[in-house]
């Protein structure tokens, strides 16, 4: 059954969520992107219905958030309080109703991002969790850890500029851009690294090639969706697949103000937080 961290959005049947909930995390340059349009074709050629999903995309304040972003009015607070009415937005009129009719969500990037650029620019974590604290628990989240240097170079394929909120020039690191985006980098990824312990990311290694990140990703999505892929029933009625370890009751996620479970406190192994076997398969095939 899919489960929140903490608080569930009002009237939801949690019960009634059949799709599968991927998030794929990491810097500007990562290649988020370019692997989910891979995903999201790979998936869709295999039958299932994909549906994308990414920050300060909502209807009702993205515009409105570019537009903050642009003019630094907004304090640290504020700020989040945009980013969180934009996730809510899509939470509820996006990602919940795709899951409801089965859908794959493929999410590039999601609370964990928003938390983190929060909690290097001072904001109190507890705050924080308990704001997201509606965020569905992903079936699997993995993280593309690539070193500044390499994103610095990428950031320099897509435009001939740094991103400034993205270099953290508002933190005032360093008043080179270049210098202050290797540092913010630097933060993040120290952030994520707390998180993974608590959350229980895959870190996939995002240095490597288009295609051998691609394979590795295609390996892990694989198993997520095993059951809705062959519609496996397991003899006691229950929907094989699931965590990307494949192993029962490897719970990972936290729960950011409660929520289900707690972290496996295994130490080394790496896993998404695959929600509880259900008893049908979810996604139908794709009318093609
Ligand atoms: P993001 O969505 O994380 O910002 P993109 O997928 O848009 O990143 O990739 C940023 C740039 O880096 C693009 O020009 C893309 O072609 C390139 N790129 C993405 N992944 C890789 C990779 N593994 N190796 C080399 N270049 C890559």
């Amino acid at each position: 059954m899919a489960t929140t961290y903490g608080r569930v959005v009002p009237h939801l049947d949690l019960d009634a969520l059949r799709g599968k909930l991927i998030v794929i995390e990491g810097a500007d340059g990562s290649g988020r992107s370019t692997q989910i349009n891979l995903l999201k074709d790979w998936l869709e050629s295999r039958g299932f219905a994909v549906e994308a999903f990414g920050l300060r995309r909502s209807e009702l304040v993205s515009q409105e958030l570019d537009q903050a972003k642009k003019s630094s009015v907004l304090g640290l607070h504020t700020l989040t309080l945009f980013y969180a009415t934009d996730f809510a937005d899509q939470l509820e009129n996006k990602i919940i109703p795709a899951l409801r009719a089965g859908f794959i969500v493929l999410a590039d990037r999601y609370v964990y991002t928003l938390m983190a650029r929060a909690i290097v620019r001072g904001a109190e974590r507890q705050w924080l969790e308990s704001l997201y604290s509606i965020a569905l628990v992903p079936d699997a989240v993995v993280y593309l850890q690539v070193e500044p240097e390499v994103l610095i170079r990428r950031a320099f394929q897509k435009s001939p500029t740094l991103d400034y909120w993205e270099s953290g020039m508002d933190l005032g690191l360093s008043r080179d851009m270049y210098t202050s985006f290797i540092k913010f980098q630097k933060l993040m990824q120290a952030e994520f690294k707390r998180m993974r312990s608590v959350y229980g990311f895959e870190i996939v290694n995002g240095n490597r090639s288009i295609p051998r990140i691609a394979e590795e990703l295609r390996k892990k999505v694989e198993r997520v969706v095993e059951g809705v892929v062959y519609g496996e029933i397991t003899d006691d009625g229950r929907e094989g697949g699931g965590g990307w370890d494949g192993g029962e009751g490897d719970v990972r996620g936290v729960g950011l103000g409660g929520g289900r479970g707690g972290a496996s406190g295994d130490g080394g192994r790496e896993g998404g937080t695959p929600r509880e076997p259900r008893e049908a398969p979810a996604a139908p095939p794709r009318d093609r």
